[in-house]
C-alpha cells in the first residue's frame, strides 16, 4: 500500500515523424487504497502515462514518487508496481499455475510450497482455482483475464496499474468484471491506476477519475463532481451519454432576467445574476439530454422530432428547433411519433455555460447567484 504522486510528468516523443508531446506537465496524486481512473479519448496518453509509472518508458521531465521515494529512475523490476496489460499478455505454454506464480520465482526467501500456496490463495478469491493446470489457449477471454489479473495480485504490489483490461470482453462479462474488480481492489486496499477510454467504466469504478484530452490534465474530481460540475466543455461532453447537448446561444438580458437565444427560439433563461454573462455576447450553452423534459412549463421551446428511439428503460428522442439538433432522454412512456411538435422545458438550475472562446465552464449545475465570482474563476473542488 502507498501513496502515489506524479509531480510534472512530461513524455515527448522524439522519432523519425517528428517530436510528440504524448503528454504535457501531469500533476496527479492517488492517495493509499484509492481507484483512480485515467480517462480520455484514444490518443490522449493514459497509456504512456501508466507506461511511465511503470518503468517501461521513460520520462522526458518531473517525477514519481511511490511511498515517498522517486522512482522514475528505478528499473521496472525495482518499482512496487504490477501492470494487467489490454492483452493480458500471458505466456502460451504456461499453466495458469507457472503464469501467476512467475513474477514470485524471484521473490526473496519464499519457497516453492510458500508460492503454491500464495497462488492458490489468489485463486481462490478470483474464482479460477479451477484451471490452474490449464493453459491460455484451453481458456475463455474472461478466464484469462483473470489469471492475468492474479499474476499482478500474487505479487502484492504497491500500486496496481490497469490499462483497458477489460476492453476484450464481452458487454455482459465487462459489467461483471467492473463489479468485481472493484471489490477485489477494495479488498486489497491497493492503490491504482486504471485506464480506460470508456466513460461507463470511469464512472462506474472510480473514486476519482482523472479526464485527459491531448496529453493534457482537464480535471481530477469524484465522478459526480465532474459530471456536475466539469470544468471545461471537454469535460462536460466526454461524460454521459448520450453525450450532452451545446450550442452556441446569444445572451438577451432584460431587467433580472437572461435568456439564451439562438436562430429565433429562446432555449433557456435563468436570474441574470446565475451567470457571468454579458448582454448581447455569444457563449456555448449546454443541456444534458435528461435535463430536458418534454413538457410546457416556464420557459419552454417547441421543436420537431425527427426519430424516437426506444431504449427499454428510457427512451432517445431525437428534435431539431430552429437550426439546432438536440437529444432528449425521457422517461420509456413518453414516445412521440416523427414530424410531432413537442414543447421542451429546461430548468435554469439544469444549464450549463461555457466561455466560447476557451470552453472554461462559466456555470454548472445548481443556480447560486455569481455576483462575487470572477469570470473564468468557477471553483469545482
Ligand atoms: P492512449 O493510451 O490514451 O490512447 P497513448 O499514450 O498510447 O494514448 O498515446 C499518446 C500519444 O503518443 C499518441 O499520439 C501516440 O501516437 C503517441 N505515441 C505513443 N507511443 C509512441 C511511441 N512509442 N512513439 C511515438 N509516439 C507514440
Ligand atoms: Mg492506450
Amino acid at each position: 500500500m502507498a501513496e502515489l504522486d506524479l509531480n510534472d510528468v512530461t513524455k515527448v516523443y522524439d522519432d523519425a515523424q517528428g517530436t510528440e508531446t504524448a503528454v504535457d506537465s501531469l500533476d496527479l496524486t492517488a492517495s493509499d487504497g484509492e481507484f483512480v481512473v485515467l480517462v480520455g479519448p484514444s490518443g490522449c496518453g493514459k497509456s504512456t502515462t501508466l507506461r511511465m509509472l511503470a518503468g517501461l518508458e521513460t520520462v522526458s521531465d518531473g517525477t514519481i514518487e511511490i511511498a515517498g521515494k522517486e522512482v522514475q529512475h528505478l528499473a521496472p523490476s525495482e518499482r512496487a508496481v504490477a501492470m494487467v496489460f489490454q492483452s493480458y499478455a500471458l505466456y502460451s505454454q504456461m499453466t495458469a499455475r507457472e503464469n501467476m506464480g512467475y513474477g514470485l520465482k524471484h521473490a526473496d526467501g519464499l519457497s516453492k510450497r510458500e508460492r503454491h500456496a500464495k497462488v492458490e490463495d489468489i485463486a481462490e478469491l478470483l474464482d479460477i482455482a479451477q484451471l490452474l493446470n490449464d493453459t491460455p489457449d484451453e481458456m475463455s477471454g474472461g478466464q484469462k483475464q483473470r489469471v492475468a489479473l492474479g499474476r499482478a495480485i500474487v505479487r502484492e504490489p504497491d500500486v496496481f496499474l490497469l490499462d483497458e483490461p477489460l476492453s476484450n470482453l464481452d458487454a455482459k462479462l465487462r459489467a461483471r468484471m467492473r463489479t468485481e474488480l472493484q471489490r477485489i481492489q477494495e479488498d486489497l486496499g491497493v492503490t491504482t491506476v486504471y485506464v480506460t477510454h470508456d466513460q461507463t467504466e470511469a464512472m462506474t469504478m472510480a473514486d476519482r477519475i482523472a479526464v485527459m484530452d491531448d496529453g493534457v490534465l482537464q480535471q481530477v474530481a469524484p465522478p459526480e463532481k465532474a459530471y456536475d460540475h466539469p470544468v471545461n466543455e471537454f469535460v462536460a461532453t466526454f461524460l454521459g451519454s448520450p453525450s450532452m447537448n451545446v450550442l452556441d446561444a446569444t445572451v438577451d438580458v432584460a431587467g433580472d432576467d437572461a435568456r439564451f437565444r439562438r436562430d429565433g427560439t429562446t432555449f433557456a433563461a435563468m436570474p441574470a445574476d446565475a451567470a457571468p454573462v454579458r448582454d448581447g455576447e455569444t457563449v456555448r450553452l449546454g443541456v444534458r439530454p435528461e435535463d430536458m423534459r418534454l413538457v410546457a412549463d416556464e420557459p419552454s421551446f417547441e421543436a420537431t422530432v425527427s426519430v424516437a428511439e426506444y431504449q427499454g428503460n428510457d427512451n432517445f428522442v431525437h428534435l431539431s428547433a430552429g437550426d439546432s439538433d438536440l437529444t432528449a432522454r425521457v422517461p420509456p412512456d413518453v414516445y412521440p411519433n416523427p414530424n410531432d411538435v413537442v414543447d421542451v422545458s429546461v430548468a435554469p438550475e439544469d444549464v450549463y455555460l461555457f466561455d466560447s472562446t476557451t470552453g472554461e465552464s462559466l456555470k454548472t449545475r445548481g443556480l447560486q447567484p455569481t455576483a462575487d465570482r470572477q469570470r473564468g474563476a468557477v471553483s469545482t473542488d
